[in-house]
């Protein structure tokens, strides 16, 4: 029996990278998924997992919306009601890292990845959060990071303080929710290789201080992410709420190296 037989998701950025993997890992357990996607050049990557989760005999809709606009939120989630009947499971995934230093930021670039890495869990949570008390059921999961928890090298303090920010808006709403039965949990992952990392692991030898940095000494991957998410929304889970679980190969709970302060 797949563990989420029957079971409709939203995953949002799941037309590629770590978002992908966690539609695919959610259909395979049986999910309908709704892939949630921003761009019109990555519309064909969205068209693509669609067609990979409709092959493993699951439906699929894949939805434009800028996740930090409350009325293409709003219509998003209407969509995917209309389509799907309901919402059982919401993975707040979307997210951008954009590599500017702190005296080049610009309050555009702050804003924007604010509106994508926060305020999307505020808007798309509260539109979906309203079936989910109705049904007194529900899983919320968001995709955090190690930088929720610590200052990530290199060092881009708008990403770092809105994952920061995303683990608390976790917690409170886990607390705000967890009356009406809806479980809300976050996922720490590490650095894994996608399209958000590629410029900055394409440096071999920074490639390799991430592998060194790392107590596993290894990178860890899209699925294991996906594992973690399939598992959160799953009934096993039932009593996690407001947790955030780290997938970062024990990272954040390794004491800092003389030789992690070497320079890139
Ligand atoms: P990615 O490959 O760059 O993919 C980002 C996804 O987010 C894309 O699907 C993109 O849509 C979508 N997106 C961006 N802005 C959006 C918006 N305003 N509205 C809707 N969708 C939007 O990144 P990733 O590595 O898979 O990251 C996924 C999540 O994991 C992010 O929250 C990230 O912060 C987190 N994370 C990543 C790492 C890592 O090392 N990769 C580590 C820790 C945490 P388009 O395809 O249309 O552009």
């Amino acid at each position: 029996m797949k563990r989420h037989n029957g079971k409709s998701a939203l995953v949002t950025g799941g037309g590629r990278g770590i978002g992908e993997a966690i539609v695919l890992q959610l259909a395979h357990e049986g999910a309908n998924v709704a892939i949630n996607y921003l761009s019109e050049q990555e519309k064909d990557s969205a068209e693509l997992v669609r067609e990979k989760v409709e092959a493993l005999g699951q439906r699929a809709i894949t939805i434009q919306a800028d996740v930090g606009k409350k009325q293409q939120v709003d219509e998003m989630i209407q969509q995917v009601q209309n389509e799907f009947g309901q919402i059982d499971i919401l993975v707040n995934n979307a997210g951008i890292a954009p590599f500017e230093p702190f005296m080049k930021l610009t309050e555009e670039t702050w804003d924007r990845t604010y509106d994508t890495n926060v305020k999307s869990i505020f808007l798309c949570s509260q539109a979906v959060a309203k079936g989910m008390i109705e049904r007194k059921s529900g899983k919320i999961i968001n995709i955090a990071s190690t930088a929720s928890l610590m200052v990530t090298s290199p060092v881009i303090p708008h990403y770092i303080s809105s994952k920061a920010a995303a683990h608390q808006l976790t917690k409170a709403l886990a607390i705000e929710l967890g009356k009406h039965n809806i479980n809300v949990n976050a996922v720490g992952p590490s650095t894994i290789d996608t399209d958000m990392c590629k410029d900055f692991l394409s440096d071999q030898a920074i490639y390799e201080q991430e592998v060194e940095a790392n107590p596993m000494k290894r990178l860890g991957t899209a699925k294991q992410i996906a594992d973690s998410v399939v598992f959160l929304a799953s009934e096993e889970a039932m009593q996690i709420n407001g947790h955030l679980l780290m997938v970062d190969g024990g990272l954040t709970v390794k004491a800092a190296q003389p030789e992690d302060h070497m320079e890139h």
